[in-house]
């Protein structure tokens, strides 16, 4: 058992977090906080990502992708923003469910414009009527000679009003038992027509929640992902791998609020002395670094299992729930050590709780995480 960063994995660390600090930060700077950053303004932050290997860390180099190991790609991630951290990921896994499913000439025709960062992916699997039960999808493809018309509402989507390549996940027909079978097809705005508009949320605000209205939108049969993958398999493995890297999410916000913690609690003055020598506010401090220790450690577990190939979906599930919960707690305590001035948003705490407010739903609801740890446990599946 090894706790420490390796000195590759230090390294990967230190590059990353100049990267923000050099290349990220001053863009984002230069718009409101609160409002979806621009597509022009995206246009300069995916090459940067790129260059660090996260448009496509889950594919192996000799297959068009960047290679790394989960675990390396969680220490470039956990530096970003909290909502770019969530783009990053919408477009990754969306290079790596069309890579898994898509012939050679379509991973040629989409692949290597997304890996460069010049185009960016959003997979649209959830619907209004949809969510947590992917087998309630109603978005239908139908194939007319070179043609499939796509029809369906599609909501939630991570990067969907500014994405080039959007992986859309469709019923094409029913199996053997009856029920649907999935296919996604790759829907270019550029090249076909349908509506989309932004969700405004609690967080995230810089990023892109968006829904999208399909009607009889007509798109190249060619674009269906057709090597045979299947559609719901990869979907499970690919949540495998978010839900813990969401959950490092959760932590990152969490540790800089506990760093305004810290600093408020030695300066803030009360009863005779700074309110950091308070045994209730010392409680405080050391629940908020408990909950980030854990839910850091229990997400790096989940990707590091990843990594060796063994199962994950128990502690994947368990990291997610369990850091999304803890550390929502966490920045709500840490609001408290600064008293009126936490929620104000001058204070910039409201932010994170907010912004971390947001990620107890991508990728599995608490509920739903936690009947599949307990399908895990008792072999038995508790959803229906
Ligand atoms: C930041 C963000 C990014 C997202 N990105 C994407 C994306 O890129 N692509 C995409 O397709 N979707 C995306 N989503 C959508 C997300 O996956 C869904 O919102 C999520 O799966 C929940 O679905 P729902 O909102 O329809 O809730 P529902 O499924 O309607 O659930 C409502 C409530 O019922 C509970 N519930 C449901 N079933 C059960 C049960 N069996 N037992 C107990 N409780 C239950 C849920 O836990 C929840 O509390 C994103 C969401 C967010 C917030």
């Amino acid at each position: 058992m090894e706790f420490a960063l390796t000195e590759e994995q230090q390294l990967i660390q230190d590059s990353a977090k100049r990267m923000v600090e050099k290349d990220i930060a001053p863009v984002l700077a230069a718009h409101p906080s609160d409002k979806s950053l621009p597509r022009e303004a995206m246009a300069k932050i995916y090459p940067v990502l790129a260059a660090q290997g996260i448009t496509a860390p889950r594919v192996p180099a000799d297959e068009g992708g960047s290679g790394m190991k989960m675990l390396d790609y969680a220490l470039v991630y956990e530096q970003l923003p909290a909502w770019l951290s969530i783009s990053i990921m919408g477009h990754d896994v969306t290079f790596a469910r069309i890579h898994a499913e898509a012939t050679p000439e379509q991973r040629a025709r989409f692949l290597p414009g997304m890996l460069s960062g010049d185009k960016i992916g959003g997979t649209a699997t959830s619907e209004p009527n949809a969510g947590s039960d992917p087998r309630g999808l109603t978005t239908r493809m139908t194939v007319e000679g070179d043609t499939a018309i796509v029809n369906g509402r599609k909501i939630w989507i991570t990067n969907g009003s500014v994405a080039d390549v959007l992986a859309v996940t469709c019923i094409d027909g029913v199996d053997e038992k009856g029920r649907n079978t999935l296919k996604r097809i790759v829907i270019e705005p550029e090249h076909s027509k349908f509506e989309i508009r932004e969700i405004e949320t609690t967080g995230l605000r810089q990023g892109h929640l968006s829904e999208a209205v399909f009607e009889d939108c007509e798109v190249p049969a060619a674009n269906i992902l057709s090597s045979g993958g299947d559609a719901a398999r990869m979907l499970t493995i690919t949540w495998n791998g978010n839900r813990p890297l969401v959950g490092l999410v959760a932590a990152r916000l969490a540790e800089r609020a506990f760093e305004a913690a810290v600093d408020y609690a030695g300066i803030r003055e009360q009863f005779g002395k700074p309110i950091a020598g308070h045994q209730l506010i010392q409680k405080n401090l050391a629940d908020i670094q408990t909950a980030i220790m854990t839910s850091r450690l229990l997400c790096y577990r989940a990707l590091d299992l990843m990594d060796q190939g063994a199962r994950n979906n128990a502690d994947a599930a368990m990291a997610k729930r369990h850091a999304t919960t803890v550390c929502l707690e966490a920045i709500s305590k840490a609001m408290a050590v600064h008293g009126g001035m936490g929620i104000t948003e001058e204070a910039g705490l409201e932010q994170l709780w907010r912004d971390a407010r947001m990620l107890s739903v991508p990728d599995a609801t608490d509920e739903i995480l936690t009947l599949i740890q307990g399908r895990e446990i008792t072999g038995i599946a508790a959803f229906r």
